[in-house]
């Protein structure tokens, strides 16, 4: 089957998008586009033409397959595709059916009129890429839809259902029934009336206001924009097409084009939209590996991390059933999960019909006999390897064959935990994250022995609960958490230093951190990574930690949970606010430890703290416990609010040069002695060869 499938239809030509499977605009597709228009012209029978994808899709767009490579702008180029539409000189009709996005937009743009099925709907997506419409968008939508509809489009890449374009220049006509019927009959309309030809570039465009609009477009976009330029990129090439003469607009639009797609920025946000993709594959777990059947959920313990766990599938329409000790540490979580619930429906996020066919999903039980008919359980007790031990026996004696059974443990050896069962290829590690209804990030942790279609299974069921899965191997902390722990640890070193908390989270928030290190201890409990480092101190007495953080914890300032931690907390308030006793317990420490205080600047602040998650990063991936960088870098975009501008820790490191970041570390190793700043191997190899580490 081709990508383009040509055919007459009477005196219609029908050149139909084949290209599974989004209709991706990719080099074949435009070439057949463009074949079909030229054998069209050549035949004198034909007197249109039809461009037409399915019933549910026209299509999604650029061929991510092809991007970055030369056959992107390969000719015929989607530019060239369009221009050849516009310059038939017989009528060609896009007839949009479902989804029509990007490039296939703007090529529907291109053509001489435009049909759709009610249902359509339509998005000029690219700014999310960082980028903006690239062949003709930002200057052909406006004209079909006014100045302040596209740009809102545009700029925030929000799809909108064709409908709402009803009476504009965009749509001539709403079709029911078959689109293929319909758009034939509408073609033979065409000619039967000899409809006039006529160009989107042709209509004339203006804003009665046309200065304030822009000048408040640019106001209300930079607002939200934070560092990202591409949407006020797109309003800058809108108010080209308001400003000046067409073709000058598409001047302006390629050379804003091409400015964004050399930048860092949105660089960053493809290199995340590929990672995401890529980290949903597990190279020896091939796609057409069998699935088992999940249909309904055991989850042990109704804890924190127990009723965020049941939520995500009560969700997704899969019913779940909480194993507890006590009827009353049920109750206390279902409570829980209620209260979760009926927050959403106030907020209007969730509506009471579907809150209630959630919680009709949830049972509860005391018993693990109940656990019988689970396809999945997931263990979410206490940190305790006996507590988890003694569940894993209990479980291998109730749950049936084939049921996959998942620990939520952030710090145990999974492996040990497999060993628990008589069955270590149906247990893996299941990651969630805290508050686990609410955060996208799960780590698959991948036991020694864990059966290819376990990983399979829970791969397809992350997406089915809307997370985003990345594949860990074992190890203390997996992805997230071990590197994070350098993170921290620098963190600490820099307040013992001389900087205070305030100013080390204010350099980290100010380059994009969504939230600094020290009130994300507070918020997490500055007595977990207590309990930690007591741990690291007898088992790697060589790491360097900052002591004073087990100061703060002798003085019970455990974080927002005891209303002072590195901060203090009013009651019922999460804000923090800067304690001057924390700067003299700091004062005081520094004295008793010999340390004169030196100022330190933001900058060393950002490359001591990301430089170590980079470090860490890179050893995680020379020892396979990350499958690849991208990975590394979507565990902390989607886990630890690391901003989506800068790409994830390894593409930044990659940014700034490997070369400069490995001689920062040198520089840190021998100022401070710390062997943790050695570069990792991988860092040294790559450097040596020239090469990123993405
Ligand atoms: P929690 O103390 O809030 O909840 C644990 C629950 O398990 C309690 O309700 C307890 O009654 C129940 N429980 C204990 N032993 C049980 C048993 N034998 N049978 C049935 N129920 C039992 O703890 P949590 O914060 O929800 O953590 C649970 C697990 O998730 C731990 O392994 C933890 O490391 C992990 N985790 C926690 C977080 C977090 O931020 N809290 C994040 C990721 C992973």
């Amino acid at each position: 089957m081709t990508s383009t499938v040509y055919a007459t239809r009477g005196a219609v030509a029908v050149i139909t998008l084949n290209n599974p499977p989004v209709n991706g605009m990719n080099h074949a597709v435009r070439q057949g586009i463009v074949a079909g228009l030229d054998r069209a012209a050549a035949d004198a029978a034909v007197k249109a033409v039809v461009i037409i994808g399915s019933d549910r899709l026209f299509s999604g767009g650029a061929d991510i397959g092809e991007f970055g490579t030369p056959k992107t702008i390969a000719e015929p180029s989607l530019w060239t595709v369009i221009d050849t539409v516009e310059k038939s000189t017989k009528p060609v009709i896009a007839a949009i059916g479902g989804v029509c996005v990007g490039g296939g937009l703007e090529l529907a743009l291109g053509a001489h009129f435009r049909i759709a099925k009610p249902d359509a709907s339509i998005a000029l997506p690219e700014v999310k890429l960082g980028l903006l419409p690239g062949a003709g968008g930002t200057q052909r939508l406006p004209r079909a839809i006014g100045v302040e509809a596209a740009l809102n489009l545009i700029a925030s890449g929000q799809p909108a259902p064709a409908e709402r374009f009803k009476g504009t220049a965009l749509f001539d006509e709403f079709v029911e029934g078959d689109l293929l019927d319909a758009a034939l009959a509408f073609a033979e309309k065409v000619v039967a009336e000899k409809r006039p030809l006529k160009l989107v570039r042709d209509i004339k465009v203006d804003h009665p206001q046309r200065e304030a609009y822009f000048q408040f477009a640019r106001n209300t976009v930079r607002a939200v924009a934070g560092p990202l330029p591409a949407p006020l990129k797109c309003v800058e090439a809108v108010a080209a097409a308001v400003g000046k003469p067409f073709d000058q607009g598409i001047a302006v639009e390629r050379s804003l084009f091409m400015s964004l797609m050399g930048s860092p920025e949105s660089r960053a946000l493809r290199h995340a939209f590929f990672g995401e993709r890529a980290a949903s594959k597990i190279p020896d777990v091939p796609d057409d590996t069998p699935i088992r059947k999940v249909a309904k959920v055991g989850v042990i313990g109704a804890g924190t991390m127990g009723g965020g766990i049941a939520m995500n599938f009560l969700s997704a329409g899969i019913p779940v059933i909480v194993l507890e000790m006590k009827q009353e540490a049920l109750d206390k979580g279902f409570g829980a999960i209620r209260a979760n619930y009926e927050g959403a429906v106030k907020k209007g996020r969730l509506s009471q019909d579907k809150t209630s066919a959630c919680l009709g999903l949830l049972k509860g039980s005391l018993s693990y006999a109940d656990l019988g008919d689970c396809d999945l359980i997931i263990e979410a007790v206490y940190e305790d390897l006996s507590v988890k031990e003694a569940v894993f026996k209990e479980l291998d004696k109730v749950a049936k064959p084939g049921a996959i059974l998942a620990s939520n443990t952030s710090t145990l050896d999974v492996n040990a935990i497999a060993s628990f069962t008589k069955r270590p290829t149906d247990v893996v590690g299941l990651h969630f994250f805290s508050p686990a209804n609410v955060m996208k990030l799960l780590e698959v942790v991948r036991g020694a022995a864990t059966a290819k279609d376990v990983l399979a299974t829970v791969m397809q069921l992350a997406r089915k609960i809307r997370k985003t899965a990345v594949v860990a191997g074992v190890c203390d902390g997996f992805i997230g958490n071990r590197m994070i722990e350098h993170y921290g640890r620098m963190a600490a070193l820099l307040v013992e230093e001389g900087a205070t908390p305030w100013q080390v989270d204010k350099a980290l928030e100010k380059w994009g951190m969504a939230m600094g290190p020290f009130r994300m201890f507070d918020l997490a409990g500055n007595d977990i990574a207590w309990a930690i480092r007591k741990r690291r101190y007898v088992e790697m007495p060589h790491i360097r930690y900052g002591k004073c953080a087990d100061r703060l914890c002798e003085l019970g300032r455990f974080g927002q949970k005891t209303g002072r931690g590195w901060y203090l907390y009013l009651p019922g308030n999460r804000n923090a606010i800067p304690d001057p006793e924390i700067e003299e317990m700091l004062a005081a420490y520094r004295k008793e430890n010999g340390v004169t205080p030196r100022k330190i600047s933001d900058a060393e602040i950002v490359e001591r703290c990301i430089y170590a998650l980079v470090n860490e990063g890179a050893r995680l991936l020379e020892e396979g416990i990350a499958q690849r960088a991208s990975d590394i870098d979507i565990v902390y975009l989607s886990g630890y609010g690391f901003p989506a501008h800068r790409g994830g820790p390894m593409l930044y490191a990659d940014e700034v040069g490997l070369y400069k970041v490995a001689r920062r570390m040198k520089e840190f190793a021998a100022n401070s002695g710390d062997n943790f700043w050695t570069p990792a191997p991988l860092i040294a190899q790559r450097v040596a060869e020239g090469k990123s580490l993405t």
